[in-house]
């Protein structure tokens, strides 16, 4: 097995990562968390997948997180006559309601709300951005444009709008279709495809209705422009680079990246790095140089997880991928640099309150304190190991939980080791006892060392983090 890392790693499953013997080799390269993707593959696939996971879980002995990502409304052009069709500079093209096939003059646009919703000046963007079509005229179920950057389209290209909000549900019928399949599944994290605001986050949370934690894609200039109140909404938050390239102006992509992280952190949501990570290695055995530096500065930025897609899911070396990110993620966090980042990007809202007070100082305390080795963390619904995890204390943070589902859950956030608590307390003891088992048996600590425990008093009562202690183990 490889070392612990603070920072997670998340891998696609595909055609390349499908087998029993695959996913565990992904495991044991450093994977923390799996994403399955509704955009591709059947149901009976992504069964099996999970049901391998699961497995895998059991015959490890650590958590695993399962990431559902639904498709979401992603957009898409109607079919041609011919395989492809040069669109040129200047000349005009129709896109209407008309699902006759298309031509050099015009395509069907199956989507009666881009029509509602387009005005003259617009600018859509066909096969992620390659083309531009400029709105001259729009009605309900007709838009005549103008070529603005010309090239091939073929059937079934998606199109972007990058500055319209459109008046669709970030769920789709497909999604309800997925979404009902992968709670029966048992999943732990929902993917939110192009969120527009935090309403379409509650809208999808009804249909969850707490089986599942909801990560928000952000992936469209509307969501940015609500950012801390999506945040504020979701349980996690994805940084969807590829879509989001297409949708700002590519070289907006690393700012908004620090953006998001910063907000995350702000409000002790965690954040995903997606896309293009080691795009390379979908064909190559190596990376490109930048390709390295781009997680590394993903984890500098602090990430607390960075994303695998087609490298793991459809590419020629799934495993070498993960050993890849594996290596920089343990490189960088190796880096006295990175501890000081960190620390100094510390940042937390208005209105915190007694559990973000008691998981600050039990931070500070890790650097106080000689010898400690583990920050423990009793939860009940996981809420206060987020804190914990926002003061990115640097030692592991043992999240104990009663609930099978939370500790799942917790897998993929930075720095925390998910066990089962089931007990009830009678004192305080039992608590401390029961966090010096859990540090010892799986050697986070040993005799000589401290490690510090948050918890609530009364005992056994849920939401409430109030207390902070110290414990020597003998
Ligand atoms: P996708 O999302 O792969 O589902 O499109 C990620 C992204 O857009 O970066
Ligand atoms: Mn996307």
């Amino acid at each position: 097995m490889p070392t612990d890392t603070h920072t997670k790693i998340i891998a696609t499953v595909g055609p390349s990562s499908a087998t029993k013997e695959q996913i565990e080799k992904l495991i044991d390269a450093g994977v923390d968390a799996f994403r399955i993707n509704f955009s591709h593959g059947t149901h009976a696939e992504h069964k099996a997948r999970v049901k391998v996971i699961r497995q895998l879980e059991k015959e490890k002995g650590r958590f695993i997180s399962i990431l559902a990502d639904l498709q979401g409304p992603k957009l898409r052009v109607g079919t041609f006559k011919e395989d492809k069709v040069l669109l040129k500079e200047g000349q005009t093209f129709v896109l209407d309601m008309d699902p006759e096939a298309g031509d050099e003059n015009r395509v069907c646009l199956p989507h009666k709300e881009i029509f509602a919703a387009l005005k003259p000046g617009d600018d859509l963007l066909v096969n992620d951005g390659y083309i531009v079509l400029s709105v001259k005229e729009c009605s309900k179920n007709k838009a005549i444009t103008k070529v603005k950057v010309g090239g091939y389209i073929s059937s079934h290209k998606g199109v972007n709008l990058p500055n319209t909000q459109l008046k669709i549900s970030a769920i789709t019928q497909k999604d309800k279709d997925d979404l009902k399949f992968a709670l029966k599944l048992g999943i732990d994290w929902v993917c939110l495809s192009f969120v527009q605001r935090a309403e379409d986050v509650r809208e999808a949370k009804k249909l969850i209705d707490g089986k599942a934690w909801v990560i928000s894609k952000l992936e469209k200039p509307s969501a940015i422009d609500d950012l801390d109140a999506i945040i504020q909404e979701s349980a996690a938050i994805m940084v969807a680079r590829g879509d989001l390239g297409v949708e700002c102006p590519i070289q907006t992509v690393p700012v908004l990246q620090k953006k998001i992280v910063a907000a995350c952190r702000k409000h002790a949501r965690p954040v995903i790095i997606a896309t293009q990570m080691l795009e390379s290695m979908i064909g190559n055995i190596t990376p490109t140089r930048a390709e390295v530096s781009d997680v590394a500065t993903a984890v500098y930025d602090g990430a607390d997880a960075v994303m695998l897609s087609a490298e793991t899911a459809a590419g020629k070396y799934p495993v070498a991928s993960v050993k890849m990110m594996h290596n920089i993620v343990t490189q960088v966090e190796k880096d006295p640099l990175f501890f000081d980042l960190t620390q100094t990007s510390r940042r937390r809202p208005k209105d915190s309150g007694e559990a973000d007070a008691i998981t600050f100082a039990a931070s500070e305390l890790t650097c106080i304190l000689k010898n400690v080795k583990a920050v423990v963390s009793y939860t009940t619904s996981g809420l206060t190991t987020f804190l914990a995890a926002r003061e990115r204390p640097y030692l592991p943070i043992l999240a104990m939980t009663p609930d099978v589902n939370v500790a799942r859950r917790l897998a993929l956030i930075w720095g925390v080791r998910p066990f089962i608590n089931k007990r009830t307390f009678k004192s305080f003891n039992n608590i401390e006892d029961c966090a010096i088992k859990v540090a010892v048996d799986n050697k986070y600590a040993k005799s000589g060392d401290h490690i510090i425990i948050t918890a609530g008093f009364p005992l056994n009562v849920k939401g409430r983090t109030n207390m902070l202690h110290t414990v020597y183990i003998p």
